[in-house]
């Protein structure tokens, strides 16, 4: 006889069969959740961060007119000197919203401000630093300037007719700035998507009562909220709801009255007390996944009603990551934003890393920059899923793909950076 037991898959395990990767759950996550139809129409300050919902197309040129980009004289091109110098008599001044409206001849100038449009009869700008001042009216030029230097010609930066934003564009302040350049104060984007989410489990408290033994704070709403409040979002906080069916089932049908998104945490394993899967199979469609992933492994995707579901595991590491490979990915596809992509970069590892293949890891890091100027990386100590102060430390992932079978002091590895500023 061997002396061996039959086990369960376990998160202990390095792989099992039924594991979805990293990018098939992200996949499946794109493909499954439906864009928000809801529009409305901001003023254009309050779209910054949201997403259009329509083309804009400009109706005018910008700039309007061909304009100086420099302080100095209007010329035409054609009196440029080849080689020597050539004087220009000056007939007057043409500065930013105050035109000059009479017509240079050869050899004429007008003495021209940064903005100001370019007077008929000149295509060329020298900048005042570059001419030489003989009396009130007469300049010098040298050589070595180009015909239409300076100048900055009708529609360089948008065309009428050019479309600036898609339906999807995320509004930067830079689109502010363009919509403003073409007297539009109003853009119709997408509504924003309503979040609600609650804690699962009997030992957690509110932060506002005293621990008995084996209690412990609920962390995850706290983080949740903060990932969240980054994100264009309306945020329903739902609070804690205990490891009964009957309480998870009427939070669960609550939220699906309010919210687009609603996000557990807590109870996808597979212990005594964990209802979650069950309760959405009740009142939903439900799809549990396993992903390939350390940490987060257990994951409950479905939808009640008209609301996407997301169950994520309880360990506070494991929903920071989950949120960020996938509740971001779901909220941009609701949105109407173009899916996210992951960006990993290259660092060299200031350490050994042990890992067993199978899993996607994701160990928390320090990037720094090294003495030889190469970007280097060192974990944050301890990797436990509960250790969140590892996650306060950090300010990226060290990504270890599914079949690493661990790095080596000196190796490059790849990093995924949390915040870009
Ligand atoms: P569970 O997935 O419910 O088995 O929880 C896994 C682990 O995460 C357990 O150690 C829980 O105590 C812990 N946990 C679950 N929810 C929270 C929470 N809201 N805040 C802090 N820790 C939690
Ligand atoms: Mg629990």
């Amino acid at each position: 006889m061997t002396a061996s037991i039959k086990t369960a898959p376990s998160c202990a395990d390095p792989w099992d069969a039924d594991s979805k990767t990293v990018a098939q759950a992200r996949d499946l996550i794109e493909s499954s959740i439906p864009r928000l139809e809801d529009v409305e129409a901001l003023p254009i300050r309050d779209s910054l961060g949201r997403i259009s919902s329509e083309v804009v197309i400009s109706t005018i040129d910008v700039p309007g007119h061909a304009n100086s980009a420099m302080d100095g004289f209007a010329i035409p091109g054609s009196s440029l000197p080849a080689q020597g110098i050539a004087e220009f008599t000056e007939i007057g001044i043409a500065y930013a919203g105050k035109t000059f409206d009479g017509e240079c001849r050869q050899n004429e100038c007008v003495r021209i401000m940064t903005g100001a449009v370019v007077p008929e009869g000149t295509d060329t700008v020298i900048m005042q630093e570059q001419v030489e001042l003989l009396d009130n009216q007469t300049i010098r030029i040298g050589p070595n300037h180009r015909a239409g230097e300076n100048v900055r010609a009708a529609g360089e930066d948008i065309k009428a007719g050019e479309a600036v934003l898609q339906p999807g564009s995320k509004i930067n302040p830079a689109d502010l700035g363009i919509l403003a350049s073409l007297g539009i104060g109003t853009l119709n984007v997408i509504r924003k998507p309503v979040v609600a989410f609650f804690s699962t489990g009997d030992e957690l408290v509110s932060i506002d009562k005293p621990l008995a033994k084996g209690e412990i704070y609920d962390s995850n709403r706290y983080t949740l909220y903060g990932m969240l409040s980054q994100l264009e979002v309306d945020i329903i906080d739902m609070g804690v709801i205990r490891d009964e069916p009957g309480a998870i089932r009427s939070g669960l049908l609550e939220a699906s009255q309010k919210a687009d998104l609603i996000i557990t945490t807590g109870g996808v394993s597979v212990g005594e007390a964990d209802y979650i899967k069950s309760i959405l199979e009740e009142i939903g469609q439900t799809e549990f996944w396993k992903i390939a992933i350390k940490p987060g492994r257990p994951l409950t995707f479905g939808s009640i009603g008209k609301s996407i579901f997301m169950g994520l595991p309880g360990n506070p590491v494991a929903v920071m990551v989950t949120f960020s490979l996938f509740v971001t990915h779901a909220i941009r596809k609701l949105a109407g934003a173009p899916s996210s992509q992951i960006h990993l970069l290259q660092a060299r590892a200031l350490q050994d890393l042990r890992k067993k293949p199978g899993r996607h890891e994701y160990i928390r890091g320090i990037v720094s920059k090294g003495a030889n100027n190469e970007w280097q990386v060192e974990k944050t100590g301890m990797q436990g899923s509960g250790i969140l102060t590892s996650m306060s430390r950090a300010n990226c992932f060290i990504v270890l793909p599914a079949e690493n079978k661990g790095v080596k002091k000196g190796d490059l590895v790849d990093i995924q950076l949390f915040d870009l500023a």
